[in-house]
């Protein structure tokens, strides 16, 4: 057990750990399905002339995109990032000298070794190669590197540039591994860096009880869409309410169509490794590569409109399709996540209260709730949730911009006095639905983001 729990350094170095080994273990389930030899380089030398051929199976994509973060400084669970915070988080003596010094190397082999390729005198290393690939087109395109790249077309150089792309990117599954087997190893006494050892003590802040098990943590926001970052502790939520009613309101609003689209467009990869794909009435939306996605229609009709030319030389069209929802669901949804962001940021005491507790009834029961939830009839696309949370008395509001869906509920029941009616109209002049929680359910004027393409 331990008593630090309220040092910001030993947070922000468990949070790092934490989403180290989340992030590992979608790496793992990628893995699975790569083939031996996934990434083929032919060399031919033929009539003075050196030309490469590269052979690289699907799965490897899959793979090469969980990769990345490891790789990436800015991620917060870069390689060297992960090995600094169990250094500094462990006792003395959780890495031996010696294993020190073998990731120092290994680090240093990914980072400094040549790549057997020369650009203006100057060699490129490895590294190089592989930041060329990732930011030329791969998972970004930046000038600078799409230029360097368009340089060498034709030429047998790119293709030992995309070689060292994958096995860059294998190094660094290796080093990942080696740290992860490192956080599991009984023997070292290192086993369990990530548990939480300390019994459960307190309630489910949605059910209120203390015996639906706590062997999960959860995640504010559907892990899904976003939400790796923000976790709450083991013991919040129990498995009871997280594998019942909770999961299914997570689907609900995984599968909003505003939400499942852009979740294809911005997410590199869904919780299980995979690349995402969202169907929306006879429409599909796959990603194949980071840049790629693939839309198909199951209908003749013609879901582009409005034809655009670009700046870039690329035509931009506008995609319509219908909405369907079932509103009081995608409420309850919302709820969930406002009594989530609760308890995250005030504790679980608050999110506890008795005030909450008609709240959740209408999350977990799908009990009448005297209240609306009120959502934006337009938004605009970001590949993020934002949450707002206001204190004010009788009232707990929180408004909630889920990949630019926009939602505001009170997680206080609070019945609106005046005319109702005027004050949903006045809403939808202003581009607002105004559901109600209770009674008969309501048509509402329908939601539609605009294309994120
Ligand atoms: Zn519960």
């Amino acid at each position: 057990m331990e008593s630090d729990g309220n040092d910001p350094s030993v947070v922000v170095r468990r949070r790092v750990i934490a989403r180290f080994i989340r992030q590992y273990r979608r790496v793992e389930s990628a893995r699975k399905r790569v083939p031996e030899n996934p990434v083929g380089l032919k060399l031919t030398f033929e009539e003075q002339r050196l030309s490469a051929g590269l052979k690289v199976e699907d799965a490897m994509h899959r793979l090469v995109i969980g990769l990345r973060p490891f790789l990436q400084k800015e991620s917060g669970i870069e390689l060297r990032d992960v090995f600094a915070a169990l250094k500094e988080h462990r006792p003395e003596g959780f890495f031996s000298e010696q294993e020190i010094v073998d990731f120092d190397a290994a680090m240093k082999a990914l980072e400094e070794e040549g790549s057997g390729l020369h650009c203006d005198e100057r060699a490129v290393t490895r590294r190089e190669a592989y930041d060329y690939i990732a930011d030329g087109g791969y998972f970004d395109e930046k000038d600078e590197a799409v230029e360097f790249l368009k340089g060498l077309e034709g030429g047998p150089a790119l293709s030992l540039l995309r070689f060292h792309f994958f096995s860059v990117s294998l190094d660094a599954l290796h080093i990942a591994s080696w740290l992860y087997g490192c956080m599991q190893e009984p023997a070292t006494g290192r086993a369990e860096v990530h548990g939480e050892t300390s019994p459960i003590q307190g309630d489910c802040i949605f059910c209120r009880k203390a015996d639906g098990g706590f062997t999960s943590q959860d995640h504010v926001f559907p892990e899904s869409l976003a939400g790796d970052d923000e976790v709450l502790p083991r013991g919040y939520v129990c498995d009871r309410c997280n594998a019942g009613p909770l999961s299914g309101l997570d689907e609900v609003l995984v599968n909003f169509a505003p939400i499942a689209v852009q979740r294809v467009f911005y997410l590199p990869f869904t919780k299980k490794g995979k690349l995402p794909h969202a169907r929306v009435g006879a429409l599909s939306f796959e990603k194949r590569f980071p840049r790629v996605i693939r839309i198909q229609s199951g209908s003749n009709k013609n879901v582009f409109a409005d034809p655009k030319p670009l700046p870039d030389g690329m035509v931009g069209h506008t995609l319509r399709m219908e909405v369907k929802a079932n509103w009081r669901q995608l409420a309850r949804a919302f709820f969930r996540m406002a009594l989530n962001v609760i308890a995250f940021r005030q504790g679980r005491e608050r999110a506890c209260a008795p005030e909450f507790d008609a709240a959740r009834r209408f999350i977990l029961e799908d009990q009448d709730f005297q209240g609306y939830f009120i959502i934006a009839s337009q938004g605009k696309p970001t590949p993020e949730v934002q949450v707002r949370v206001q204190d004010a008395p009788a009232a707990t509001l929180v408004t909630l911009s889920v990949y630019g869906v926009y939602g505001e509920l009170n997680l206080q029941e609070t019945p609106l006095s005046g005319d109702v009616t005027e004050i949903a109209r006045e809403a939808a002049e202003k581009g607002f639905g105004m559901i109600p929680l209770f009674g008969e359910p309501v048509p509402l004027v329908p939601v539609v983001p605009e294309n994120p393409a």
